[in-house]
């Protein structure tokens, strides 16, 4: 599988993003990781990937102001994945294929099952409790 991040560089298209000198303990959607006390974030709004058309939607996303990288593009994000998150598989119209509640443990599996509908073309991985936008996948 292939995951794919956002970019710092993203605010910019947001007027309307944060600074946030402290705000530990939010999910950075750039290395897909909390963020510590010491690190300044964005806040901002972003279009998440593969939702398109009636399917493309926007909500607010952290990332760090300067990313020290680090994170791993094939393999999932352990330190996102300790609470059950909501799957979204898109075809390639960027229509909505199917939606999953998914618990801690079971990610791999449930992401493999989704790509193994051939019209899968990407997930969309989110959060439960705020429905926002964490990361994507694709097929490697
Ligand atoms: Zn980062």
């Amino acid at each position: 599988m292939r995951i794919h991040t956002v970019s710092p560089s993203e605010s910019f298209f947001d007027a309307g993003r944060e600074y946030r000198a402290s705000e530990p303990d939010v999910p950075l959607r750039c290395c897909l990781r909390k963020s510590s006390a010491d690190e300044p974030v964005w806040l901002f709004r972003y279009s998440a990937p593969f939702g398109k058309g009636p399917y493309s939607e926007v909500g607010p996303v952290f990332t760090h102001v300067d990313c020290p990288g680090g994170a791993s593009l094939d393999r999932l994000p352990v330190e996102l994945l300790n609470n059950p998150r909501i799957l979204r598989s898109y075809n390639a119209a960027g229509q909505i294929c199917d939606g999953v509640v998914v618990e801690p443990g079971s990610f791999d599996r449930v992401i493999e099952g989704l790509f193994n509908d051939p019209a899968v073309e990407a997930v969309q991985v989110r959060s439960v409790s705020h429905g926002c936008f964490f990361f994507g996948v694709t097929r490697a």
